[in-house]
């Protein structure tokens, strides 16, 4: 009953997508692309992101690559600043890791094309965390215009932060945000953020152009500190946010002469990720709700 609610054909989705609009730029390219107009003239960068993830099907998988087939060709036609983020479960590692790594390939050879060819590996939950590392590295021995994520809450992280480095790869570091076991994951928010600082330091200083991030304010401000204190210029790394979370902060960094880089998802399958935003913070519930007042 839940898959069928949450199905982007579902009379629930295409009455609640207003509730998402704060986060997700819209159900088409076009609508993403108005979106990243707005960024760029607003002096921002951005990455797109077509919505879905843990296709079961061949069929699905190559539809969805096909779409970000299409998407580089508008973005390149279009002349906009941005790149593209991609989950490897939307590519279908979960049919065949050998299949997934194929989409992921022809979507770099595709990218190459463009002025911004970088393509970003989202990391999802824990189970696919090796795979898709293990995929990033195969893809990376071919292909140099492609980038993993790390999660600042793995206890792993730290040496997959050494390894990125010694392979001279691009970061992002996040947080992370899947309910994951105290097992495998810190839980404590202060831990999380001091784990995270130790890697964002050592991805500024021995990593190649870090994307850092986060909302955290106090996080921004010891990485600029950092940043400062070591000689580390604002071109040599990026701050990165998500579309509709704290368009305050994004603008203020901008004009402080810092990059930044926001993270616009876009396209039908909007709700695993609308409910990733809602359960991380309460003002997230609160933005959507009060969206109602500005439909
Ligand atoms: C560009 C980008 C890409 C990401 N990619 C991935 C990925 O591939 N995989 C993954 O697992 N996760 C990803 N994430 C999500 C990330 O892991 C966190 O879940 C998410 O960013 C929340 O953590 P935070 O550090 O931003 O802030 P939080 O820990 O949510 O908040 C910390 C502090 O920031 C402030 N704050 C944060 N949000 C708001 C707000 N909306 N309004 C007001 N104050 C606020 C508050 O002061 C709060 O105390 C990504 C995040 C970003 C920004």
């Amino acid at each position: 009953m839940i898959d069928r609610l949450l199905s982007p054909d579902s009379p629930f989705q295409k009455r609640f997508f207003f509730l998402a609009k704060r986060f997700v730029a819209g159900e088409t390219i076009e609508a993403a692309l108005d979106a990243v107009r707005e960024l760029n003239a607003a002096g921002m960068t951005a990455t797109l992101d077509f919505l879905g993830e843990d296709v079961l099907e061949r069929g699905a998988a190559i539809k969805t690559r096909d779409a970000y087939l299409d998407m580089l060709a508008k973005i390149r036609a279009s002349g906009l600043r941005t790149n593209v983020s991609v989950k490897l479960t939307a590519m279908g590692l979960l049919v065949d890791e050998d299949f997934a790594l194929d989409n992921l390939e022809q979507i770099l050879e595709r990218a190459q094309a463009n002025e911004d060819p970088f393509v970003r590996i989202d990391m999802e939950g824990s189970p696919v965390t090796q795979v898709t590392l293990d995929i990033f590295e195969r893809a990376f021995a071919k292909h140099r215009n492609v980038g993993p994520v790390l999660q600042a809450y793995l206890k792993r992280t730290p040496a997959d932060v050494e390894r990125c480095i010694e392979l001279g790869a691009r970061v992002r570091l996040c947080k992370g945000a899947y309910n994951e076991t105290p097992e495998i994951a810190i839980k404590e928010m202060a831990d999380i953020r001091q784990t995270y600082l130790q890697s964002a330091k050592l991805l500024l200083s021995e990593g190649i152009y870090p994307g850092i991030a986060t909302h955290d304010r106090r996080i921004i401000a010891a990485v600029k500190a950092f940043a400062k204190e070591h000689g580390i210029g604002a071109d040599r790394f990026e701050f990165q946010m998500l579309y509709g979370c704290r368009p305050d902060v994004q603008r203020q960094l901008v004009a402080e002469g810092y990059r930044l880089r926001v993270y616009v998802p876009f396209g039908t399958h909007w709700a695993g990720y609308f409910y990733r935003r809602v359960l991380e913070r309460r003002e997230n519930l609160f933005f959507a709700v009060s969206s109602i007042f500005w439909r």
